[in-house]
């Protein structure tokens, strides 16, 4: 795979291998998000989906993960310049807003510890869906998303 792709292929233009390269494994997009009804904004907190594995920041069934929730954002070329659940870090909305990747990026480390020292990954810092309780979601909201 070439180091670059990124910078030299359109999203529309990458193989699989390479879109799915492109995810930084910061696992944001995986935290529970809470609508507020009369704006419509959405909150983030750092409840992260059941489906999440905490330790890794990695999705336990990603290839069933839109049938196992509903709410799991798939992301595609198409949809991914108006999608809400993302972070302004996450690598697919960056590059579709003509933005470069991060320094931290993995494909530009080299590796998946430079997210956690860049503070983007949820890893150690978001408990799972499992453990709380829905009444208590509010009580989760964060503000650290970019
Ligand atoms: S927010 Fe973007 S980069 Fe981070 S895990 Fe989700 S898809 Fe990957
Ligand atoms: S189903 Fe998987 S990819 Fe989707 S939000 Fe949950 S953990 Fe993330």
């Amino acid at each position: 795979m070439s180091t670059a792709f990124w910078k030299k292929k359109q999203l529309n233009e990458m193989t699989n291998e390479q879109w799915e390269s492109l995810c930084d494994g910061c696992a944001r997009c995986c935290l529970i998000k809470l609508e507020d009804e009369e704006t419509g904004k959405l909150h983030f907190t750092n409840v992260a989906c059941s489906q999440l594995d905490i330790e890794t920041c990695r999705c336990t069934d990603y290839a069933q993960r839109t049938h196992l929730v509903p709410a799991c954002i798939e992301i595609t070329v198409d949809q991914v310049k108006t999608l809400t659940g993302l972070p302004a870090t996450c690598a697919y909305a960056k590059l579709a807003n003509g933005e470069s990747l991060e320094s931290w990026h993995p494909l530009l480390s080299g590796g998946q510890a430079s997210v956690i020292r860049a503070g983007v990954s949820i890893h150690s810092i978001a408990v799972s869906e499992r453990h709380v309780h829905p009444e208590q979601l509010e009580e989760h909201v964060v503000d650290w998303i970019g």
